[in-house]
């Protein structure tokens, strides 16, 4: 099957119920190996594209992933992007904010790490938190995090209108499968270290988490800076969508290699 990446695109402004998005969906597909061709040649397009977005340096790309803990946040950064240039790719997790910068408007720290032109940004959680944690816990009053989601447009709008593109990504999983990977992870000695007592805590909020979600999706998905729901139970499944949208919105900008500054011509033959 031809993944077309508009039918998990959230419609600006679309009412959205979380329970009408199956995360167990997989297409036409029923298992791993028969995505491993398709995939193979999207990372293989990536990895071209981004070669050009580097030469190019006229945009920047950036990569938003949100999920609950063990949507695959980790698993999507070494799987699809596993096969780029680390050179033009940055990494970026978003942990409970310092003091220093809680001591500023909450997308400061966002702000400071956006992808420069020319590279891949990759946020590990967001300036998302801002309006899921914080508000399923009410880390600050309401008429503060109200405000946030209009910010969050307006900052957005401001990095597309300067030559970032914004892709931004909800891994939605099932809390069965939740529970299941937390298990395996228990299993396992060496997934212990990835246990955190905040996992299961967070757990018992699933239906606020989701409610918080419902809310981001509808008001933060924007003509440009779109979200995308990711079923991502099956791991092999997620990696193939989120990889054939990253490819798809690459190959829109319609890159070209820049005309060399001065005349190579010049230069041959070289002694
Ligand atoms: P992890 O991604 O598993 O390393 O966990 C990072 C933790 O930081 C998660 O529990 C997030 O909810 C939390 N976090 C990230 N941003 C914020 C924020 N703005 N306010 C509060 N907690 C946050
Ligand atoms: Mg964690």
């Amino acid at each position: 099957m031809e993944l077309k990446p508009e039918n998990i695109i959230v419609n600006p402004g679309e009412f959205v119920s979380l329970d009408d998005y199956t995360p167990e969906y997989t297409g036409t597909y029923q298992k791993k190996g028969q995505t491993t061709k398709r995939l193979k040649k999207l990372h293989k397009q990536l990895l071209e594209l981004q070669g050009l977005l580097y030469a190019e340096s006229q945009h920047a790309l950036l990569i938003i992933l949100q999920g609950m803990d063990t949507c695959g946040k980790d698993g999507t950064i070494r799987r699809v992007m596993g096969g780029i240039n680390v050179q033009g790719c940055d990494v970026v997790s978003f942990k409970v904010p310092t003091a220093d910068e809680l001591s500023r408007d909450f997308l400061w720290r966002a702000h400071k790490v956006v992808p420069s032109k020319g590279k891949i940004g990759i946020f590990n959680r967001s300036h998302y938190e801002d309006v899921l944690v914080v508000r399923v816990h009410n880390l600050v009053p309401e008429p503060v995090w109200s405000q946030r989601y209009q910010q969050i447009n307006d900052f957005e709008r401001m990095l597309v209108e300067n030559g970032t593109v914004v892709l931004k990504f909800f891994l939605h999983i099932s809390k069965d499968e939740q529970k299941a990977r937390l298990e395996s992870r228990i299993n396992d000695p060496t997934k212990h270290w990835k246990v955190e007592a905040s996992d299961i805590r967070e757990r018992a909020y699933w239906e606020d988490y989701m409610r918080a979600y419902e809310v981001v999706l509808q008001r933060c998905s924007t003509d440009w800076a779109p979200w995308y729901v990711i079923p991502a139970n099956k791991k092999w499944y997620r990696n193939l969508v989120i990889t054939e949208c990253i490819v798809d919105r690459l190959k829109k900008l319609n890159m070209k290699y820049p005309e060399p500054a001065i005349d190579i011509t010049k230069f041959y033959p070289i002694r």
